[in-house]
């Protein structure tokens, strides 16, 4: 069965997380409904506000139904603010602001200090092969606490930027900005393993 991937898009930087799946051959959704989600077998999250992204999930009724099929194991790629959004630990949020608690990762907002709202970095990522990643990083998160099932992929300045907990990948810049589609590879990768599973 061909996997269908789903991508949020509520609100930020999904457009270029769709082409850049669609490049990889996949069949993309754009996820705004239940409806939508009903027929993804996994989700990207994108980078955006995670404060923004948080109210609209609840205003079109997908925090509970998003929430259960990570709980239930569905796959899925959360960048920037999707990883905030796929969080147990939200440090520096907003109050009324909701996570999924599907990765043990305490993340800040906007960590990296806000005289510098934007960067570029290489990142060594060994699971993507020798060559750095280009990380473009936009009032990125950092990763303060891991907890012992997270598998740190990847790091800048001695905090965590990529993280990933079983079929749920994490990072903290926008892979999508940049022209390479490791990441995305590799998040399909996790999925297929999934799909590839008769009978679901
Ligand atoms: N600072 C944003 C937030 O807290 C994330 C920024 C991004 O996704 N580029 O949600």
């Amino acid at each position: 069965m061909a996997v269908k991937v789903g991508v949020l898009a509520l609100q930020g930087a999904f457009a270029l997380h769709t082409r850049a799946l669609e490049r990889l051959g996949v069949a993309v959704v754009e996820v705004r409904t239940r409806e939508d989600l009903l027929g993804v077998d996994a989700l990207v999250l994108p980078g955006g506000e995670s404060t923004a992204i948080s109210k609209l999930l609840e205003a079109n009724d997908l925090f509970d139904a998003i929430g259960s099929r990570l709980a239930g194991g569905m796959p899925a790629l959360g960048t920037c603010a999707g990883m905030i959004l796929l969080a147990n630990d939200v440090l520096d949020g907003r109050a009324d602001q909701r996570s999924f608690g599907a990765l043990d990762i305490a993340v800040r907002r906007n960590a990296f200090g806000r005289q510098v709202d934007s960067f570029e970095a290489e990142v060594h990522v060994a699971a993507i092969g020798d060559q750095p990643f280009h990380g473009v990083f936009i009032r990125a998160p950092y990763v303060e606490w891991s907890g012992p099932g997270v598998e740190v992929l990847g790091v800048i300045d001695g905090r965590p930027v990529v993280c990933r907990q079983g079929p749920v990948l994490a990072t903290a810049f926008h892979p999508e900005l940049s022209d390479d589609l490791r990441i995305h590879e590799l998040f399909l990768s996790g999925s297929r393993v999934v799909t590839d599973t008769p009978e679901r």
